[in-house]
């Protein structure tokens, strides 16, 4: 039996970080054995957001292949392209904008809350508002039957079942089939300083960090502000480096978490031990990394490659989609 699909993306606004790695990226690594994954550097959808700033994106793209091919996503089970190089995802998108309701996308709650949150971009544009309709249309594009996403975009996916159904409707088609989303129970990691980790922010440690920067990083990181000297004892489950053991040496949380309870070691010592396992975790990806930024040639190989496959099932879903539409 063949495998299932599933389709997944990211945008190539900045360097991947410890949340990238823990949030997708090992998640993504276990899937290729299950499902033939398709997963998308999505330029198209970075540019909705950074149209003044957009030299960046093109610099980030080989950056994020780079890091993905590092972390363990493997080119031959799965197929990793650029989204502009399979211009069709542009066509799908323009048949599902002209058939979704503005309702949908002004009540979508992340839309909302992104107009609200960010105010370094104006996002008040069309685009934007649109971004949810080219989602749809990177999944369906493929006939994606899952998605992995984590519990907060469950919205989208639910849009992108109503897209798909009301096309289904309008041209009395089956074209596709209602993809299910595959829900993935990720750590939570916040950033350094205790907020959301985030590249504006300036708050993240980074895939490609040096282990000096990631030895300044981790010494900048809030912990439990109650500890002030050596001898007081510290509560690990208000700390945000006790958080971090947790997710990059589990192991470790029962001795961190009685040096801390009885002070017996200070915070300096504990962030050093953290900064250590941190390093044994990417050790792997950073080797593999600067295998491949020597051979760039080859990272840009499997991207061409990966262009050539995604096309060909793209240019499948467009026939089909182009004949339900003008011979209806
Ligand atoms: S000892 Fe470690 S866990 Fe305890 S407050 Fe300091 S940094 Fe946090």
């Amino acid at each position: 039996m063949s495998k299932k699909r599933i389709f997944s993306g990211m945008r190539p606004t900045g360097k991947l970080h410890l949340g990238h790695l823990v949030g997708a990226l090992h998640n993504w690594t276990n899937l290729q054995k299950e499902y033939k994954c398709i997963f998308g550097i999505v330029d198209w959808h970075a540019l909705m957001g950074e149209y003044e700033n957009s030299h960046v994106i093109k610099e980030n793209i080989l950056d994020m292949a780079i890091d993905w091919l590092s972390c363990g996503i493997d080119p031959d089970e799965s197929t990793i392209f650029v989204q502009s190089d399979v211009p069709e995802h542009l066509e799908l998108y323009m048949f599902f904008s002209c058939l979704t309701p503005l309702g949908w996308l002004e009540r979508n709650p992340t839309y909302k809350e992104q107009l609200r949150e960010i105010k370094t971009r104006d996002l008040h544009t069309y685009g934007f508002l649109g971004y949810p309709v080219l989602q749809a249309a990177d999944i369906l594009l493929y006939k994606a039957q899952a998605v992995p996403i984590g519990e907060d975009q469950l919205p989208h996916i639910e849009l992108t079942r109503e897209i798909s159904r009301r096309f289904n409707h309008i041209y009395k088609a089956k074209v596709f089939e209602d993809c299910k989303a595959i829900l993935t129970k990720t750590p939570r990691l916040l950033g350094l300083d205790g907020r959301k980790m985030s590249k504006s922010y300036n708050n993240a440690i980074n895939l490609s960090d040096s282990k000096e920067v990631i030895e300044k990083k981790v010494m900048t990181m809030i912990t439990d502000s109650s500890r002030i000297k050596l001898t007081d004892p510290g509560h690990p489950d208000i700390c945000n480096v006790f958080s971090y053991y947790s997710v990059f040496a589990p192991e470790k949380k029962d001795e961190v978490c009685a040096w801390c309870t009885k002070a017996e070691k200070g915070c300096t010592d504990c962030k050093r031990g953290l900064s250590s396992e941190i390093l044994k975790v990417l050790k792997p990806i950073q080797e593999k990394r600067s295998e491949l930024v020597k051979d760039k040639e080859k990272v840009l190989d499997i991207l061409k490659q990966g262009a050539i496959e995604a096309r060909a099932i793209a240019k499948e879903t467009m026939a089909e989609i182009n004949d339900k539409v003008f011979k209806k």
